[in-house]
Order: structure tokens, then C-alpha cells, then sequence
């Protein structure tokens, strides 16, 4: 048996206009510090204003929120009594809003506690989930990411009951979003597509938004960071193309880039999207060497190949990843994020151990016992293609 889950998916220009027909009273706000200094998180506010809502703002999430920011942010929920939560940013304030959604609900559990067996009963709010990146997906899925500070780990969880009510993609929300976090999270994006198709949960129904995802972010995310501000078309395209990997992977699972991209980033401190799409062509690599099949299917859908040969048009699909990174300057090896080769070395049992309790490593096309991912590691540090 399995499930599909989907929000209501409000998209295009002009579709934060919705927030105005929702039925309420009370809104709390979730989002960041610099949402709310660049008056995005104000402007959301006032909408709701408008729209006859009391609102409170409540906006401390940092980047890969903490067990800590949820705790908080749920006890000030409490206090406020919302009946819509609205989770507005990028996957790290919707993260920590599906959290303390559950919290304020469930104000017995703990973030901790969140596990797809957890019967979270939901009637005091629903959720809205607004993103002003193009990449995580939050806003479709049932996942949450936080990150324990003390252990330097991420700890992914999540539940059915947790997927948004709405999802409002206004592409007016990434106009202005600087060129480096367009790269990082666009490229997010791809690598849930991809790993969402490959992975050993895909399924009928996940498959093709899996496909249709990886196609837009190979058209749009290079139009979208050279000119951002005046390609709206790119950034709407980036929009739904994040959403409906979301959707995608939301409904199947990911895999190795995931995994190792999760345990080095939490130990290093890095970007999320940064990291997972830095693993992603030398994951695709290692699966497509020990013959794990599928890459060649994306390979025709984003019409790199009309060939049949499944590891040719893995082959390319590696091939055109490395390019878009280039296009979009994405840093291609552990070395170039700056980390010391002594630093690295140290941290090396750890990033496996950490990969391998991920809880996408065991979806992965190709598994690597300990030693191949310890090689895989290295081998990214250097910037060397896969070749075992
Ligand atoms: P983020 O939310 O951490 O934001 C990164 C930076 O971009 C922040 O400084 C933020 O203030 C800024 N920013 C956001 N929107 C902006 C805008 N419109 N203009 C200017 N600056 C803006 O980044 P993210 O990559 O969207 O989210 C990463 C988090 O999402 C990680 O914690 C990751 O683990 C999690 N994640 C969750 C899921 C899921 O399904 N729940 C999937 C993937 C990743």
C-alpha cells in the first residue's frame, strides 16, 4: 500500500491574490530575518491584514533551522492561538512552520517526536506554505529537515498529516533572489528529480513529475540565474519546477546525494542545495558503473539522447549535470567549498556514519558498503569522476 499526497497548489503570477479569499482569523507568520527585513514577510502581513486576519510574525528561523528555533517558535504559537500557520521562505522557514504546526497541535511532542507512525490529529490550524526560493520543495511535501546543533546532524523526519494545506508559488516572491541562492536551490530542485525517479521507492505516480521537474530546471535554471530579475518566465518555470519535484520526490524518496550531501552539510555548515547537487553527477556515476538503470529514461525525457542505451544516456546526463553547474558557478568538489585536506581527513568516519543513518541512503540505486562510500567521499574532495 502506498500513499500519494498532495497540497492545493495555488501558481503563476498574481497568485498570492489567493491569501485573500482564505477563511480565518488568526495567522502566524513563520519566516526569517532577512525575509522580514527585505519587507517580504511585511507585505504578506498586510495582505492578511486586508483580508481581516490578526497576524503575529514570528520571525527567527536561521538557515537549516534548529531543534531549538522550533521549540521556541511553538511555544509563541501557543500563546497566540492562529488557526492558519503560514510557513513563508525558503525550505527552512516552512520546515520549521510544519514543526511547530505540529507542536502547537500536539503541544505534548516534541520536533523529535514527528515520525510518519506519529497520528498527529490536526484540528486547531491548517497550513499555508509560501516559498521565496525555488528548490526544496516544502511546501509539497510531508518532510521536515532540522538540524540538531549539539550532534552537527541533520535529522529528517516527517508524516502524511504534515504536508501543507496550500502552497501559494508566486513567481513576484524570486525576483529579487540573489544569484547564488538561485544556483544552490535550483540545482536542489534537480537533484530531487533525479533521485526521486531513481530511487527504490519511485513509483507510477511520482515518476512523471519526477521527469517534467528535471526537464525545467535543465531549460529554466540558467535563464533564471543570468537575469533573474527581468526573466520572469524563468523564475515561474524555476517555481513549478521545485513544487512539482517536491511532488515528485515527496512521493517516492532520494538517495545517495542526498544522504552524503545532508551529513557533509551539517558538519561543515553549507548550504543545503550546495551540497546535495554537489554529490549528485559522482552519485549518478557510481550507480550507472555498478548498472543501475533509469538515468537513461531522463536522459530521453530532457532530450540529451533518442538512443535505447541506458549507461550512454546516463553518460550524458552526468555530462549536461556538470555543465548547468558550471553555467550557474557551482562549486564541483569538496576542496573548492575551501575545506582543509587535515580537516577533511578528521571528518571523514563521521560524514559516513552520519550518510549512512541518513534516511535516504537505504533508497538508493546503488548502496555502497562502507569502504566504497569512504572512496566516494574522497574522490569528491579531489574533483575525480567516478571510475569504480
Ligand atoms: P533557506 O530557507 O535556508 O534560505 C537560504 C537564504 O536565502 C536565507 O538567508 C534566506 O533569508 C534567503 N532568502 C530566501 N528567500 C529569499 C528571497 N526571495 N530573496 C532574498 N533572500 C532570500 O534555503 P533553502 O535552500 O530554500 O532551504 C534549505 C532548508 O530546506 C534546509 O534546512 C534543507 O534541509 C531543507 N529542505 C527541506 C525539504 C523538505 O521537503 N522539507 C527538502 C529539501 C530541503
Amino acid at each position: 500500500m502506498w500513499y500519494f499526497k498532495s497540497p492545493e497548489v495555488v501558481f503563476g503570477e498574481d497568485s498570492l491574490s489567493h491569501l485573500q479569499q482564505i477563511e480565518g482569523s488568526r495567522a502566524f507568520i513563520v519566516t526569517d530575518p532577512t525575509l522580514a527585513l527585505l519587507g517580504v514577510a511585511g507585505h504578506i502581513e498586510g495582505l492578511l491584514q486586508e483580508a481581516g486576519f490578526a497576524t503575529e510574525l514570528f520571525a527567527e528561523v536561521e538557515p537549516e533551522p534548529s531543534l531549538q528555533t522550533v521549540r521556541r517558535g511553538a511555544e509563541c504559537a501557543l500563546a497566540f492561538a492562529p488557526d492558519w500557520i503560514i510557513g513563508l521562505g525558503g525550505g527552512s522557514p516552512m520546515d520549521a512552520a510544519k514543526a511547530i504546526w505540529a507542536m502547537y497541535e500536539r503541544p505534548e511532542l516534541d520536533a523529535t517526536d514527528i515520525n510518519p507512525m506519529t497520528n498527529l490529529n490536526f484540528s486547531k490550524a491548517r497550513m499555508i506554505a509560501i516559498p521565496t526560493t525555488s528548490g526544496t520543495g516544502s511546501e509539497a511535501t510531508w518532510a521536515v529537515v532540522l538540524t540538531d546543533t549539539e550532534e552537527k546532524r541533520k535529522f529528517s523526519t516527517g508524516s502524511r498529516e504534515i504536508v501543507p494545506t496550500i502552497a501559494i508559488v508566486d513567481p513576484s516572491l524570486t525576483t529579487k533572489l540573489p544569484r547564488r541562492i538561485t544556483a544552490d536551490t535550483g540545482l536542489d530542485a534537480l537533484t530531487h528529480a533525479v533521485e526521486g525517479y531513481v530511487c527504490s521507492w519511485s513509483n507510477d505516480f511520482s515518476d512523471g513529475l519526477c521527469l517534467k521537474a528535471a526537464q525545467l530546471v535543465f531549460a529554466y535554471l540558467e535563464r533564471a540565474y543570468t537575469d533573474g530579475e527581468n526573466d520572469v518566465e524563468a523564475r515561474d518555470k524555476m517555481g513549478v519546477a521545485a513544487t512539482i519535484a517536491g511532488l515528485g520526490f515527496g512521493n517516492s524518496n532520494l538517495g545517495l546525494a542526498h544522504a552524503m550531501g545532508h551529513s557533509f552539510g551539517a558538519h561543515f555548515k553549507k548550504p543545503h542545495g550546495r551540497c546535495v547537487s554537489l554529490f549528485l553527477p559522482y552519485v549518478t556515476e557510481f550507480s550507472i558503473n555498478g548498472g543501475a538503470g533509469r538515468y537513461g529514461d531522463i536522459a530521453r525525457f530532457v532530450g540529451l539522447t533518442t538512443d535505447s542505451d541506458e549507461e550512454a544516456g546516463g553518460r550524458l546526463l552526468v555530462q549536461r549535470m556538470r555543465d548547468l553547474e558550471s553555467a550557474v558557478a557551482q562549486p564541483q568538489s569538496i576542496a573548492s567549498f575551501e575545506i582543509a585536506p587535515a580537516d577533511f581527513e578528521d571528518a571523514l568516519e563521521r560524514l559516513c556514519d552520519h550518510a549512512e543513518q541518513d534516511t535516504q541512503f537505504f533508497t538508493a540505486p546503488r548502496i555502497p558498503e562502507r569502504e566504497e562510500l569512504e572512496k566516494l567521499f574522497q574522490y569528491v574532495y579531489e574533483g575525480r569522476p567516478i571510475d569504480f
